[in-house]
This record gives structure tokens, C-alpha cells and sequence, in this order.
């Protein structure tokens, strides 16, 4: 048995106990109860002292690359498997030191974050839960060649059959299908749908037959709407959604947008060496309109996930990357920037019976912030004082 004494809960995060500070039990994997801050624990067991620091569900990254733990993709393609399976896992263990204990990463090369998730769930190393899609799945398209180790061309329903059930055969959990043009990729449109409404269909069938999900990435307003209409359970980035989209997207328990904040503001820096004078030109043109649409689609009550679509490099300069980018480059609330980040991410992964909020007979899955995040966002900056995956203690 664990206690976690004395720590500060956010309502909004917290079911079952309505105080605001609160003793936690840990047995096992498991929340064992949520006590008045003073509860008398028998026989033998470790405790934590929060001193009445803020502990908040283990957070989520719903867009990760956890093989491009550098900027360059170039570089990255002339790297072994084995450089790039040990920088996938720094960068996993950077992430649970910055709070987050799901992890769903959104197209690594060599299949490497399987590879972690085993050594994970042998016991051989420590790290965060992996859920991942393998290479992303595209129609052939200009530009791929920029991420040439990260992409399987498929071109027609049958080709993305074969390639989605390809990658669900090495061990991966969803399937990621590229529905429009993507800002990275030199000489694409991001604004343009690439993938025809049959082939995400096949994605969706394919995955479905598995019992998983398409995420969608999607720029182009009509690549979001064909990824809702043809029944994919996230559209990434959502660039140019407009009013139409909204519509599709509320209440729609179906489909949900993940915006990648972090991404677009760190395309903006212009003192950033990492990015060219294209990629800076076109981000500027049209960071006024994403930001735009997103707090339109924030507005409009939309259960948001989170996700930063970042490198290692990036997170580790900037910790809390994603809420910072939540609040200066969209203007979101903070509490509801945590809420993005734990019970909205948990629910959209359908994790949310087990995790995203502090219960009772949930997973131990709990990072003590020092601070009042939900009243300063600005707290998730500054290195969490512990963190806990399913009972254990990884910082
Ligand atoms: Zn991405």
C-alpha cells in the first residue's frame, strides 16, 4: 500500500470525493480510496508527502513521433534501427518526466515503439503506456519522399486493406491514414484531400474488423469532413475546419478533433534553426486562421484531445510545450486545457472507465504538480514532483 498524503484535487478532474484536499491509497495497480486529508493507515506501507501540492491524473499525448526524438527527417532516415529505437525511448522517458503516462504515437519508423511496448510489458525496462499505429498509412502523393521511413504507400481500397492490416500484424493498436497534404512534406498542399472516400472507408473497415480506430490526419476542410463522414475516430491538426465541420464534429460521439498546438507555434519561431524560410513562410500565412478555427471549435464546446506533434529536442527545451501552446497560441482556459489532456484524451481512446480522472478503482496513473495548474497553466512548465503509472513510482 501506498498513501499520497495531504494533496490538493481538481473537482474537474475528481469523482466520488468532493473536498478539496484529500489523502490517496494505492494498492497495487489501482486507486484504492480517496480519504479526508489525516486517514489513519494500519500495517506497513510507503507514503508520499504532497504538502499540498496539486496531484492530477497521469496526463495524456495523444500525437507523438517517438522515433523523431530530432527535428531533421532527413537525418532521421539515414539512422539504424537500433539509434532510433534508443532515441524513441529517451524520448518516451522524457515525456513520463514531464507527467504523461499514455503515450500514443502517431508513426515511428522500424516499428520501434512496439518494440518498447514489449520491453515495457516484460519487465525489462521501465516507461509510459504505448499505443501506437506503426508506419502511417498514405496514398501515394508528392512530398512523401521527406518521410520516406514513416509512410506505406497504398493507393485503392485493397492496397489500404493490405497495408493496414500489415501494420496491425507487427503489434500496433489503430491505424493512422493520411487524408490530406501535410505542411511538413516538401511540395505538398495541406489544404488538398488526398485520400478518396473508398480508401479511408477500407481504413475504417480494416481497423473496425480489429476492434480499433483511424485517426485521420487532416489539413483541408474537406479531407475533416470526408474523415467524419467515413467514420474515423480522430481527425489530427484540423487546420481548416470550418463552421460544417463543427457541426459534424458536436455531439458526435464518433469522431474527434485532436489540434496539435505545440506544432504550430513552434513553426513560428523564427529564431528556430530547425525551420526553413518555407515551412516558417507558410506557417505564418496560415497560424492566424488555425488559431481561428480552433478556438472556434473550442468555443463551440468540442471534446478536445491533446496532442503536440513535436520532437524531443523541442519538448525538452520547452517543457509543458502543449499547455503553453493551448494558452498563448489558442486561448483556452487552463482547467479546461487539463481536463483536454486527462479525461477528454482517456475518454477519446476509450481509456476512460480505467483512466483520466482520480476514482476509486481507476488505474494509479498520478503526477503531483507543484503549483495550482488548472488556475496557472503556467505551473505544467515548471518539473512535476512525482510521477506514478499503474501504482509505480517512475519519478
Ligand atoms: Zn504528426
Amino acid at each position: 500500500m501506498l498513501i499520497i498524503r495531504n494533496c490538493r484535487l481538481v473537482k474537474e478532474l475528481t469523482e466520488g470525493y468532493s473536498e478539496e484536499y484529500a489523502d490517496i491509497l494505492v494498492q497495487g495497480r489501482r486507486i484504492e480510496a480517496i480519504k479526508p486529508v489525516g486517514y489513519h493507515l494500519k500495517g506497513e506501507y510507503e507514503e508520499i508527502h504532497a504538502d499540498g501540492m496539486t496531484l492530477i491524473p497521469g496526463l495524456f499525448e495523444m500525437h507523438a513521433h517517438l522515433y523523431g526524438f530530432i527535428y531533421n527527417p532527413y537525418e532521421l532516415q539515414c539512422m539504424t534501427e537500433g539509434k532510433i529505437i534508443f532515441g524513441a525511448l529517451d524520448f518516451a522517458n522524457e515525456y513520463v518526466n514531464q507527467g504523461f503516462t499514455t503515450i500514443r504515437d502517431c508513426g515511428s519508423s522500424y516499428n520501434c515503439v512496439v518494440s518498447i511496448k514489449n520491453a515495457i510489458n516484460a519487465g525489462i525496462i521501465k516507461g509510459p503506456r504505448l499505443v501506437s499505429c506503426g508506419l502511417i498509412i498514405t496514398p501515394t502523393e508528392i512530398g512523401n519522399d521527406t518521410f520516406s521511413d514513416l509512410y506505406s504507400e497504398a493507393d485503392g481500397p485493397e492496397e489500404i486493406r493490405k497495408a493496414c492490416r500489415a501494420e496491425l500484424q507487427k503489434g500496433n493498436d489503430f491505424i493512422k491514414l493520411m487524408v490530406s497534404g501535410a505542411f511538413m512534406n516538401e511540395g505538398a498542399d495541406p489544404g488538398v484531400q488526398i485520400a478518396e472516400p473508398e480508401e479511408i472507408e477500407a481504413a475504417v473497415r480494416t481497423a473496425r474488423r480489429k476492434g480499433t480506430y483511424v485517426c485521420a490526419h487532416c489539413h483541408g476542410t474537406s479531407s475533416i469532413k470526408a474523415a467524419i463522414l467515413h467514420g474515423a475516430r480522430t481527425v489530427e491538426h484540423g487546420t481548416f475546419l470550418d463552421d460544417e465541420c463543427i457541426e459534424l464534429l458536436r455531439n458526435n460521439e464518433n469522431t474527434f478533433l485532436v489540434p496539435t498546438g505545440a506544432v504550430g507555434l513552434y513553426c513560428l519561431d523564427e529564431s528556430n534553426a530547425d525551420v526553413s524560410p518555407e515551412l516558417l513562410a507558410i506557417s505564418k500565412k496560415v497560424a492566424q486562421t488555425e488559431i481561428n478555427n480552433i478556438n472556434k471549435a473550442y468555443q463551440a464546446g468540442l471534446k478536445l484531445g491533446f496532442g503536440s506533434d513535436i520532437d524531443l529536442e523541442a519538448l525538452r527545451a520547452n517543457p509543458g510545450y502543449e499547455f503553453i501552446a493551448r494558452k498563448e497560441y489558442y486561448s483556452f482556459n487552463d482547467v479546461d486545457i487539463l481536463i483536454q489532456a486527462t479525461r477528454n484524451s482517456a475518454e477519446i481512446m476509450g481509456l476512460g472507465d480505467q483512466l483520466g480522472t482520480i476514482k476509486e478503482g481507476k488505474l494509479a496513473d498520478l503526477v503531483l504538480v507543484d503549483g495550482k495548474p488548472d488556475q496557472d497553466i503556467y505551473d505544467m512548465a515548471k518539473p512535476v514532483v512525482h510521477v506514478l503509472k499503474e501504482g509505480e513510482v517512475l519519478k
